[in-house]
């Protein structure tokens, strides 16, 4: 082998290693490159933006993830059976996930949205009514805001933590408040510690947006179960994956009852009970889960401790290793937080440590190095549906003019630190920290390479 060292990796990076070398080659080409087989090799070959080999062409886990032999004979059973619609499959699902979070009761519903909306309308929260959600969330948690025909309040977020700041809660209450949403963003919990007794300081529901949060805990209790109800998502980026699927969950039984008959057309169930044979009871809709989901579920379920476990230990890992590149300031957990899910592994982004690189120029030069990544969200605070609530029917029947007024909206709901927020935040998604520690190590190298030439990069622009 005489080709010279960069000659070596500029052409593997075009093929990927396996494809030009046989096992054989393999063996030989090896020990003349040592620092490859330690995992710190290609920190100082040419950035991949920049035509240079990437740092690492091997692949990422996939998701979801399916094992054929332990998955697929509940669900062909529940295929075979011809017993698609809600049955003793998803009840199975539910008492399972129920005792896992460690709540009462779980009623399944057709996704994280829906849990939402099915838990706003059974605690009555209608038009009028303010809600208070943080800046820094998906979408999915402000529609169903809006779907009851509710008010979303954005509350500002905290620039480490990425949680709703409880420090400005309570600036944004009225008289109106009925309700708060915590969303345990990114599977980071959300401060509840804090958020709770303002909550119960102010009267306000309290339905927790465990979306992305998945046995994640605060105090060695699950997000979900600490406020009046919790929501979660099983869609299929999700750290428990089904596709689309949700639940809510809750010790209340009066509110589960109720939550169970919405989702059922308002037929009776358990205390929404009337005179037999008189019919549907309550405004309802249709939201149940068939039976095959919840086959699907119970297979995840039995991977998801484990894998959240995996999680937590390469984001520790990981946290620890990039915290020292200047410029990159990763998620803070709060000190109640006893495990996190990591839907997503989140860290700011400095360009001044970068010599001005910019956040967008970074995530193209890491992705460029085999490690893909995100700026993550926009403000949601500001964008036009919120005006196209505003402008219809409903909210111009319901709604005072001044509540509805679009620009004073804006003006009411900044959250500037959102706002910088948005535009710093890197985000790696949860299957990356399903790798080895090795896989971590690539990360790592790979920041510290853009960090050692980020000046190459500046000046090509
Ligand atoms: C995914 C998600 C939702 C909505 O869940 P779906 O199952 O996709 O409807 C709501 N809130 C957050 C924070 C989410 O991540």
């Amino acid at each position: 082998m005489s080709l010279s060292r960069r000659e070596f990796l500029r052409r593997n990076s075009l093929t990927g290693l396996s494809a030009v070398l046989s096992p054989g080659l393999l063996a030989e080409a090896v020990p003349a490159l040592a620092p490859i087989s330690k995992g710190t090799s290609g920190i100082s070959t040419d950035l991949a933006a920049l035509g240079g080999p990437p740092l690492r062409t091997k692949p990422w886990p996939t998701w979801p993830i399916w094992n054929p032999e332990t998955d697929e004979k509940r669900l062909l059973e529940v295929i075979r059976s011809g017993v698609w619609s809600r049955a003793s499959v998803v009840s199975e699902f539910e008492e399972k996930w129920a005792a896992t979070v460690g709540a009462k009761r779980c009623l399944s519903v057709v996704n994280g949205t829906n849990a939402l909306i099915a838990s706003l309308a059974q605690f009555d929260i209608q038009g009028g009514d303010e809600v208070l959600v943080p800046a820094y969330t998906f979408i999915g948690t402000v529609a169903p805001v809006l779907a009851v025909g509710a008010m979303p309040i954005f509350v500002d977020v905290e620039r480490d933590t990425f949680q709703m700041d409880p420090a400005q809660i309570e600036a944004r209450i009225t008289p109106r408040t009925r309700a708060i949403i915590p969303v345990h963003i990114l599977g980071l919990p959300s401060d509840m510690t804090r958020i709770l007794p303002i909550a119960r300081k102010h009267n306000l529901i309290v339905i927790e947006d465990a979306c992305q949060a998945h046995m994640a805990e605060i105090d060695h209790k699950q997000v979900g179960t600490l406020g009046d109800a919790g929501c979660f998502s099983f869609q299929n980026s999700k750290n428990l994956a089904i596709g689309e699927a949700g639940a809510i969950v809750s010790n209340n039984d009066a509110f589960m009852d109720r939550c169970f008959s919405y989702h059922n057309y308002g037929n009776p169930y358990g205390t929404v009970s009337g005179v037999i044979g008189i019919g549907t009871l309550m405004q309802g809709t249709k939201l149940r889960l068939t039976e095959y989901q919840a086959a699907i579920g119970l297979a995840q379920l039995e991977r998801l401790d484990q894998q959240t476990a995996l999680r937590n230990a390469n984001a520790a890992y990981l946290k620890a290793k990039i915290e020292k590149i200047p410029g990159i300031l990763p998620y803070r957990l709060y000190d109640s937080v006893t495990r996190a899910a990591f839907h997503l592994f989140p860290f700011r982004y400095e360009p001044e440590a970068f010599k001005g690189l910019s956040r967008e120029q970074f995530l193209k030069a890491l992705t460029a190095e085999g490690i893909p990544c995100s700026g993550g969200y926009t403000p949601l605070n500001k964008m036009p549906f919120l005006n196209d609530a505003f402008e219809s029917k409903n909210y111009q029947k319901i709604y005072p003019k001044e509540m509805i007024n679009y620009n004073s909206y804006l003006e009411n709901n900044q959250c500037p630190t959102n706002d910088l927020l948005c535009q710093e935040a890197v985000w790696l998604s949860q299957s990356m920290l399903l790798g080895s520690q090795t896989d971590m190590d690539d990360i790592a190298h790979a920041i510290e390479k853009i960090h050692g030439q980020a000046d190459k990069l500046v000046m090509k622009k």
